[in-house]
């Protein structure tokens, strides 16, 4: 008699970011802790918003409250819309200022009339705990790394802990932005992967995703990475948050369909996600260790 065989297709491993975030968060607060223990001032981190904006409301309220989960020192700066440039700039200097503010967060985006550059300019190198100042990116490329950008920061976090080595490997980035695509790139180079990074002007994507080991896709493009493309056994990572007509969030990567070709993959949400403010208590907590 034939056995019946379920024919069930093999499936990816989920990496569980809201897990692996919530450890990351329980080792700051630890190390806070003995900080404090021993006499120290709890780590201080002030995020900054200017204006209304929904999406930015949502993060930032999630930064605050991981904030107080660490028991870390938080100020909340909130600026309305008509904040000037010359205005920001002036509350940024007092930030810099401020021994208490290990870490200054500026919510992106700004309003039209506010340049981002030189806002990001303005923050003290040592204090910019996104990473996003040209002398921490400088010190990336560098392969020098001091304070780093913590989406992708919290990808090679991600990878880490799942116990796979980038060295030597081909990973694929799909984005080439200045906060997630380009330090990611530098940040797999930094570990010895090869690395080839993908855009808006790539020819055939397809082409590149089949060739990848590891794939981060950050181009915040739903469905933009088809299934079918995943090389079998491979990492998929997707940093992208798309907001879909009926409220839901997705990624960049066409998730049933990737999941049974890949060895790994994070969902949206609960993947890259927590990872970032995660990895942002952690850039809060190394700035602070730096200061004294
Ligand atoms: P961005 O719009 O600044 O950059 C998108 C990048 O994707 C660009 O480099 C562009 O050239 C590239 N791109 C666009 N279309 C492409 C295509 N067809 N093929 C290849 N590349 C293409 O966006 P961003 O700020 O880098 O964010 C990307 C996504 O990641 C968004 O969905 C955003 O919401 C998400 N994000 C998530 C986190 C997190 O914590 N998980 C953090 C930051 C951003």
């Amino acid at each position: 008699m034939p056995q019946y065989v379920p024919m069930t297709a093999p499936r990816a491993a989920l990496i569980d970011g809201k897990a692996i975030a919530r450890e990351v968060r329980s080792l700051v607060r630890a190390a806070v802790d003995r900080r404090v223990a021993a006499g120290g001032r709890p780590p201080g981190l002030a995020v900054v918003m200017v204006g209304d904006n929904a999406a930015s409301q949502v993060y930032v309220r999630h930064k605050r409250s991981a904030c107080a989960e660490c028991g870390m020192y938080s100020i909340a700066v909130d600026l309305p819309r008509s904040t000037s440039e010359v205005e920001l700039l002036a509350r940024i200097d007092e930030l810099n200022e401020d021994d208490r503010i290990d870490g200054i967060l500026v919510q992106l985006p700004l309003p039209e009339h506010i340049r981002q550059t030189a806002v990001v300019e303005r923050i003290d190198p040592a204090k910019d705990v996104d990473g996003f100042h040209p002398y921490n990116i400088g010190r990336l490329a560098e392969r020098n790394p001091l304070i780093r950008p913590c989406t992708p920061y919290g990808v090679i976090r991600l990878l880490d802990h799942i116990g796979v080595s980038v060295k030597g490997k081909h990973c694929v980035v799909v984005g080439a932005s200045n906060i997630v695509g380009r330090p990611m790139s530098l940040e797999l180079l930094l570990m010895g992967a090869t690395t080839t990074v993908t855009h808006r002007f790539t020819q055939d994507l397809a082409h590149h995703v089949r060739e990848a080991e590891i794939l981060v896709a950050a181009a915040g493009k739903p469905g933009l990475i088809k299934g079918e493309w995943i090389r079998p056994g491979a990492v998929v990572v997707d940093v992208g948050i798309n907001r879909m007509p009926d409220g839901s969030l997705c990624g960049d990567v066409e998730f049933e369909a990737a999941a049974a070709r890949a060895g790994w993959i994070t969902p949206v949400p609960g993947g890259v996600g927590p990872m970032t403010v995660a990895m942002l208590m952690q850039n809060t907590l190394e700035a602070a260790l730096r200061r004294g």
